[in-house]
């Protein structure tokens, strides 16, 4: 997953992009990087970590320009290495190109080889490479012919924005899987992930860039055209955005993102109700569902974990004795409001297993009485192949066992899941999303070779 964002025609184009991506964090906490340009010269600057590691004051001077594009990593395709981050930047037609992708395509792999017998050579094992050579085979007409003629050939999920000279291009796939919002800045327009970057800025939100649609920018000016035959597709928004991935303060798919936490959590109080001395969230996702099901049962809400701020990077890979502490450092129960109680605790998902087992467990060392769970979307048993980054169906804990045994496994007293006619009951437009990974119905061909590597498997 990922979080993208561009700015044209203003003179603090990459300072603003750089403080956009701060907002974006959630979306790729791997890398982060930012092309800009002036004109005559375009700046690039990309390396891996958080977006505050990854530029000092001095980095964000040398972008110079009025137009720039940003972009931070977490790897859906390709390893996370410093060849795979993102803008990825070239020169066509005498001109700077850079791209910043989120989703994953699903042809890549024909894509590929196609491009490698007609004597490609890539530079990076991304996906998103793919659209760039493409874009360097067009013939004839002009950049929107180029782009229509390019993005028609990509299938699976992409919101994608390009630095083309001094104009930026928005497009978003044909079913809308991942977000991408049009926002005003001084009269200007701009493009992100989601609009809590526009908060930020202090930009306005316009709208959301359709699904299918493909719009080029510069400054106040703005055109927009269709892909062919997108009137023959079906929406289908990724509900995980919902349930977990965007900010709670940002609106996607024409819907606030806390409110439908809430609803959720509500719609899951009614599934799953119980009795006990008070709900409690795990933080910080699970907080908005968590007050969604104490409000429907009217149960107190507790805050129950403490969160630690300060985790260095120390605990991103740590050796195996720090590892051990990783996932205790960042929260702790407050064992005096725990001790003797019955709870319900309430999360968003459950994907592994393996975090939720180790917070049942503190608070069972907390004293709780007794712990009842409650997920606020239904059990996630399919990988994705549209960009989040879930894993295979074995490590899938609720692929492969009941309900009760991921109970057992997690050892909480009782364990209620969110029905997926249930979560859709509470969408907006339930018939636009995509619930895959609850449902196993894929509204995209999944890809031949499944593997997040693909492409560096290609060069074994
Ligand atoms: P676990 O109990 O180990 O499955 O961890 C559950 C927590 O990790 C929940 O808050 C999930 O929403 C969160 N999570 C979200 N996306 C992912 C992902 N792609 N892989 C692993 N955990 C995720």
């Amino acid at each position: 997953m990922c979080g993208i964002i561009g700015i044209s025609q203003n003179k603090n184009a990459a300072k603003l992009v750089f403080v956009g991506l701060y907002a974006l964090q959630h979306r790729g906490e791997e890398a982060a990087g930012i092309a800009s340009y002036d004109g005559k010269e375009i700046y690039l600057k990309k390396k891996t970590g958080l977006v505050a590691d990854a530029f000092d004051e001095k980095a964000i001077e040398e972008l110079k320009g009025e137009t720039a594009i940003g972009h931070c990593r977490y790897s859906t395709t390709g390893s996370s290495n410093q060849k795979n981050i993102q803008p990825f930047l070239v020169t066509h037609r005498g001109k700077p190109l850079a791209i910043a992708h989120n989703g994953n395509l699903t042809n890549t792999e024909k894509l590929y080889a196609k491009l490698e017998e007609e004597g490609a050579l890539f530079q990076t094992t991304m996906d998103s490479e793919i659209i760039i050579h493409l874009l360097a085979r067009t013939k004839n007409g002009d950049l929107k012919k180029w782009f229509v003629s390019v993005l028609s050939q990509l299938e699976g999920s992409f919101s994608l924005i390009f630095l083309s000279g001094d104009t930026i291009i928005g497009a978003r796939d044909p079913n809308g899987f991942r977000p991408l919002c049009l926002g005003r800045l001084d009269n200007k327009y701009v493009l992100a992930s989601e609009t809590c970057a526009f908060d930020l800025i202090k930009a306005e939100f316009v709208r959301e860039i359709s699904p299918g649609e493909v719009v080029f920018i510069k400054g106040e000016k703005i055109e927009s055209v269709f892909l062919p035959e997108i009137e023959n597709k079906k929406k289908a928004h990724c509900i995980f955005e919902n349930i977990y991935f965007a900010r709670p303060d940002s609106n996607i798919f024409d819907d606030n993102v806390y409110e439908t936490r809430k609803r959720l959590g509500a719609q899951l109080a009614k599934e799953h109700p119980i009795k006990a001395d008070f709900v409690m969230s795990i933080p910080d996702s699970g907080n908005y569902a968590a007050s969604g099901f104490a409000q429907e049962l009217g149960l107190p809400l507790e805050i129950g974990f403490i969160r630690n701020h300060y985790i260095g990077r120390t605990f991103i890979q740590p050796s195996q004795f720090l590892r051990d502490f990783r996932v205790r450092v960042k929260l702790n129960p407050i064992s005096h409001i725990i001790k003797g109680k019955r709870i319900v605790v309430v999360e968003d998902s459950i994907v592994r297993g393996t975090t939720s087992k180790s917070r049942i467990d503190e608070l069972r060392r907390a004293g709780a009485k007794e712990i009842h769970m409650r997920i606020s979307c239904p059990p996630i048993i399919s990988p994705c192949f549209y960009g989040i980054d879930f894993p295979s169906k074995e490590e899938l804990i609720a692929a492969s066992r009941t309900i009760q045994q991921v109970a057992d496994f997690i050892k909480v007293d009782s364990l209620g899941y969110l029905s997926l006619k249930g979560m859709l009951s509470v969408m907006k437009y339930p018939q636009d999303f995509c619930h895959a990974c609850f449902s196993g119905e894929y509204p995209v061909a999944v890809p031949y070779n499944k593997s997040k590597y693909l492409l560096e498997g290609k060069r074994e």
